[in-house]
């Protein structure tokens, strides 16, 4: 057996072996075998990286850059990432599985956030206060919060750890993440782009490792400021209490079961595509598939029908080739789950129309793969039109009118997402308001934006990623009194 490449966690600019002196096997989800060891971060390891990143906010060169030098410095990460984007993309897919003809665009894409986020380091402006008192002037500013914690699930690991981080380093954060023990090695790799970008040591740590080990630690940590976690709903709600008893500030970017509703309407063949677009496209595997499929009765058969034959073309296999369209599943635990919830639709008297279990096409070698499934009859009361599957699962939910289709939309617990079809532009603007969720795609799907706010309604989150107002997730704002007294007025009484 080939020896495992042994990976180290990355710490005050320096490769760093974990205390624990353990290791977790890191596997490729095409081959189903281990590559890469992962260093088992602990409570020491964090305790050394949020020391660096305190360090690095106090004292040394960070503090002292100007806002316009933190631009710089992130527009070169920027540069950095889209040259090794490529690179970058194979780290990925190697860890999740994921195509390459996603992952290296969106490795490319992500630098426009650290552009973007760079030019707005130094737009950010307090205000003198037309203040109501004679004798004092007073003004605001926007400063940074400290030590930032991120936590990144699997699914699009560089992507979102950049959501995160652009914002706050323009900001002027220091940051130690811990990303998800399944693929460590991206962020790894891109720590070192942060270094030869020019950042100061200790702006930027990753920590590995378990997320109750490594990840909860940094959650508790007293000199961590706030706590910036995407993931499943179960981790979110438990980093939310521990985050509480500590008084952090939390943004929490989670699950959904979006609705993709086709109105009759609509354009089919766009349609169709798009409801392919949220369900296979990255193998399910997004916070913000398109799970449930609602479409309008008049239409229903025959849509069924056009959703099953395209979806049927789907060719799988190996993810590093372009032609392949769905890839494996990320991980044995989700593979397992997926599974499970196909039993789950079964017994809830769903109807399966394709796929409905595990792949063994001949190119999926050894790989966790699941069939492309679509499942008809499904209630909106159902477990599988209620609970996030995290993969290639479609649940296809009938409805009468608009009044109806925006109530199922709404009948869930999540808002993240949904999708829209229609030609008609009175039901693109109305509908879109009375639907819960924080974005909302009308004739598109899947489509995001360093410049869109994104973020969840309802259980799907809190606070937002990417725009403008991102960046003040990560800064709070501080008010200037100066007296121009000659005198100090009654001390016992309010100025
Ligand atoms: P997960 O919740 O299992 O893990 C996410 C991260 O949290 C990992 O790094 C994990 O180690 C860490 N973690 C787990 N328990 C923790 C704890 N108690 N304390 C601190 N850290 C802990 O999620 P996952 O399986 O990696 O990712 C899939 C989930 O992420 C899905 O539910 C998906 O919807 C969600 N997600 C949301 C978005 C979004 O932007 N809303 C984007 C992608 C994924």
């Amino acid at each position: 057996m080939p020896e495992l490449e042994k990976l180290q966690m990355y710490i005050d600019a320096e490769g760093h072996d974990p205390a624990s002196g353990a290791y977790i096997e890191t596997f490729n989800p095409y081959t189903g075998k281990a590559w890469g060891l992962v260093p088992r971060g602990n409570a020491d390891d964090v305790n050394c990286a949020v020391a660096a990143a305190k360090k690095a906010f106090v004292s040394g060169e960070w503090p002292k850059l100007t806002a316009t030098a933190r631009g710089h410095l992130l527009r070169r990460l920027g540069d950095l990432v889209a040259e090794n984007a490529d690179r970058l993309g194979e780290i990925e897919v190697r860890d999740n599985g994921k195509l390459i003809a996603e992952m290296a665009l969106q490795t490319k894409y992500a630098a426009q956030w650290y552009y973007y986020f760079g030019g707005l380091a130094d737009k950010i402006e307090g205000g003198v206060l037309p203040i109501d008192k004679a004798d004092h002037f007073a003004y605001t500013s926007h400063e940074p919060l400290g030590v930032i914690a991120m936590i990144i699930p699997w699914n699009s690991p560089l992507l979102l750890l950049t959501w995160k981080l652009a914002a706050a380093l323009a900001a002027g954060n220091t940051v130690v993440v811990k990303p998800s023990e399944f693929t460590s090695a991206s962020a790894l790799a891109f720590a070192r782009l942060v270094e030869q970008a020019g950042f100061p040591k200790g702006v930027f740590n990753v920590v590995t490792g378990y997320g109750q080990e490594a990840g909860e630690p940094l959650v508790t940590h007293p000199d961590v400021a706030k706590i910036a976690f995407t993931g499943g709903s179960q981790s979110g709600t438990r980093v939310y209490e521990k985050a509480a008893a500590g008084l952090k500030k939390v943004s929490l970017e989670l699950g959904g079961k979006s609705p993709n509703i086709v109105f009759a309407d609509c354009h089919m063949e766009n349609a169709v595509k798009g409801a392919v677009s949220g369900i296979f496209a990255a193998t399910g595997q997004t916070c913000i598939a398109g799970s449930r499929l609602l479409v309008q009765e008049s239409i229903h058969d025959e849509f069924v029908d056009k959703i099953v034959a395209f979806a049927k073309t789907a060719k799988m296999g190996n993810p590093m080739s372009m032609e392949t369209q769905v890839g494996p599943v990320t991980t044995p635990p989700q593979f397992e789950k997926i599974l499970g919830y196909m039993d789950v639709a079964r017994a809830d008297g769903a109807e399966c129309v394709l796929g409905g279990q595990k792949s063994v096409r001949p190119e999926c070698g050894d790989g966790w793969f699941i069939e492309p499934t679509i499942y008809t009859g499904v209630t909106n009361s159902m477990r599988i039109a209620q609970e996030e599957v995290f993969g290639p699962v479609l649940s296809i939910i009938p409805f009468k009118d608009d009044e109806e289709a925006v109530e199922i939309a709404n009948d869930v617990v999540y808002g993240l997402a949904a999708g829209l079809w229609t030609s008609d532009i009175r039901r693109a603007i109305e509908i879109p308001k009375r639907i819960q969720a924080g974005t909302i795609w009308v004739n598109t799907y899947r489509a995001v934006s360093y410049m869109a706010p994104f973020g969840g309604y309802k259980s799907s989150g809190l606070g937002r990623e990417s725009g403008q107002d991102a960046i003040y997730e990560y800064m709070q704002t501080k008010t200037v009194w100066i007296s121009t007294a000659t005198e100090t007025a009654n001390p016992f009484v309010l100025r």
